[in-house]
């Protein structure tokens, strides 16, 4: 049977290699030699498949000028899964990048029933306040409200002249009952993926955009809509990459509906401590037998944390999986420092969202007047 992928689902996709091989995804490993300082997700093969990355790679190393496009659902707490894309914009905005950030509130009303006024005030409070702490510079991206975009909305409504709904339907699994709001969403999300290649603003350029592979519908279509109007809009069929979920501390998708499952950034001390107590481990039943056997680390959300989010350092995290695998480390030990690393991590960004706060407020108010 065909794998579907459903950008809203809370399923969290299982074989990554069937997911390239079904998909034709392209393994990012081989790109890696070209990258000049080349993120620790990407050496760590978290972001571990692309498609078109090549020429994003030439702008970068030739200087020319590309777009890193993303979006933002305002519809809950942002948790660390999120914060795995803003690393990344932190990242490519050091390499030169345009970043177009939209907030895609009508994503949030189509799917989530979030009205605009709320949306607007958890993407303030919550999404360009945390984005702000987090090192990035908003006042170099063009942040955007989908719903104030005239331009968005245009496009959407022009490209879907060539889509049809049996095509919604296989790609999104779309059924009688789906509401007509959350049917045309798609062509919302690949007109935000193709507007940063209309002349107005500075294109056709290469764009990439960097997504968790449960987000892959919307890039195929976007491509597939962006070749069918290149004589008319000489689009650049997007590029795209893809990084693994970060599992959820239960073993399941990382969700902000289910706050059990994620350390969010706004996370209490004593919160964030008790969830990665319980948190899964790949540990033996017994401290005598994780001595013995070892524990493995590859089943273990906690070693999850330590890879994505907590130890940058290649060696430390080379130690500690070796430490972990030979009966070195055991599990209480383990989380008892990634719990310190953790703290220390969100009383630092509560500092920051503090001073970021009032900031964000203005670009938001600009993002809509
Ligand atoms: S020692 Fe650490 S990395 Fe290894 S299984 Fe236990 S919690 Fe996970």
């Amino acid at each position: 049977m065909p794998i579907r992928i459903d950008p809203w689902s809370a399923e969290m996709p299982e074989d990554y290699t069937k997911l390239l091989e079904e998909f034709g995804i392209q393994p990012f490993e081989p790109m890696l030699a070209d990258i000049p300082d080349s993120h620790h997700l990407m050496r760590r093969r978290v972001i571990f498949g692309h498609r078109d990355f090549g020429r994003v790679l030439d702008a970068m190393l030739h200087g020319k000028k590309y777009v890193v496009m993303t979006g933002l659902m305002p519809s809950g707490r942002m948790h660390l899964g999120h914060k795995l894309v803003v690393d990344q914009l932190t990242w490519y905005q050091g390499q030169g990048a345009d970043i177009f950030l939209c907030i895609a509130d009508l994503e949030a009303y189509a799917a989530r029933g979030v009205s605009f006024r709320e949306a607007k005030k958890i993407a303030t409070d919550e999404y360009l306040t945390n984005l702000l702490a987090l090192g990035l510079d908003l006042s170099k991206c063009r942040v955007y409200f989908q719903s104030r975009s005239d331009v968005v909305r245009h496009l959407a409504f022009a490209l879907a002249r060539k889509v049809n709904f049996s095509e919604m339907r296989a790609i999104y699994g779309f059924k009688g009952e789906s509401n007509i709001a959350h049917i045309f969403y798609p062509m919302v999300d690949v007109a935000d993926i193709l507007h940063p290649q209309l002349e107005e603003f500075g294109g056709p350029r290469p764009t990439v955009v960097p997504v968790g592979v449960d987000q892959d519908p919307h890039l195929r279509l976007a491509r597939d809509v962006a070749g069918r109007f290149s004589d008319e809009f000489k689009f650049i069929l997007p590029s795209s990459t893809y990084h693994r979920l970060l599992p959820g501390l239960s073993g399941e998708k990382m969700s902000s509906s289910r706050p059990e499952t994620a350390v969010f950034l706004t996370d209490s001390a004593r919160g964030a401590t008790s969830k990665i107590k319980d948190a899964l481990t790949g540990g033996q039943p017994t401290a005598r037998e994780q001595r013995k056997l070892g524990g493995d680390p590859d089943k273990c959300v906690v070693f999850g944390l330590y890879v994505y989010h907590l130890m940058p350092d290649d060696k430390k995290l080379f130690e500690l999986r070796e430490a972990c695998k030979t009966g070195g480390l055991i599990c209480g030990d383990c989380k008892k420092r990634a719990i310190e690393l953790m703290l220390g991590f969100l009383s630092d960004h509560r500092a920051e969202r503090k001073r970021a706060h009032a900031k964000a407020e203005k670009i938001s108010a600009l993002a809509t007047e």
